[in-house]
């Protein structure tokens, strides 16, 4: 049973999504593509038909991302908008995920999800936000993916995944330089399940959600 990665930007890591974003495909390996809000300018348009394309007659690209709001960083809201509602349909077309960035942006998701006649299935990666906003987010098509933050007990991160229902729950280590097995240790002793429990579990809520399987 293998532990896998679902949101990674290190390259060459077994079991793993790549974070290839809006740069040219890398061949055969697990990728998400998308435009992340901080790369957004005026031809996002441009780029976001290749990617299109490429997720269209690709198999490899198994997720749209990272993309979402970034009320931080990032251009105006009004574009963050318009590019991630229409990575969301290209996601829902495809029948993947989409990996979402947000960043003090809670209410903007809200408002996508009750807009939304199908949104895609949607990860939000890095999750490290208080469970009250999480619990709004359950009657909607949304998945948390857990990273670094699990190795500090007291996160917000470890204290949603106790109360989150275990079918939406995923993991990744994101820009770290920490190994996949040891979020999947620090979530097995936080829940009190086996890591090999875990790592089946992961596969299962992808395939579950995913028209593009991994095993
Ligand atoms: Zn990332």
């Amino acid at each position: 049973m293998h532990c896998w990665d679902i949101h990674t930007h290190r390259q060459g890591q077994p079991y793993s999504i790549f974070q290839a974003g809006k740069s040219n495909m890398p061949a055969g390996i697990p990728v998400s593509m998308g435009i992340h809000p901080w790369e957004l300018d005026s031809n996002w348009e441009t780029y976001f038909e290749k990617i299109k394309r490429v997720a269209a007659q690709n198999p490899c690209v198994l997720a749209i991302g990272e993309a979402g709001f970034d009320r931080l960083k990032g251009p105006q809201i009004s574009l963050q908008k318009e590019a991630l509602y229409a990575q969301a349909k290209a996601a829902a077309e495809l029948g993947i995920p989409l990996i979402l960035h947000c960043v003090k942006s809670h209410d903007l998701l809200l408002e996508y999800l009750k807009s939304a006649k199908s949104p895609p299935c949607i990860i939000w990666h890095g999750w490290n936000q208080k469970s009250e906003l999480a619990a709004q987010l359950l009657p909607f098509p949304v998945f948390f993916s857990f990273g670094r933050q699990l190795l500090h007990p007291g996160s917000n991160a470890a204290k949603w995944l106790v109360a989150c229902p275990i079918d939406r729950v995923f993991f990744e280590t994101d820009d770290s330089e920490l190994e996949i097995e040891s979020i999947y240790q620090a979530a097995s002793l936080i829940l009190q399940l086996p890591e090999a429990r875990l790592a089946e579990q992961v596969i299962a809520n992808w395939n579950a959600i995913s028209k593009r399987k991994i095993s």
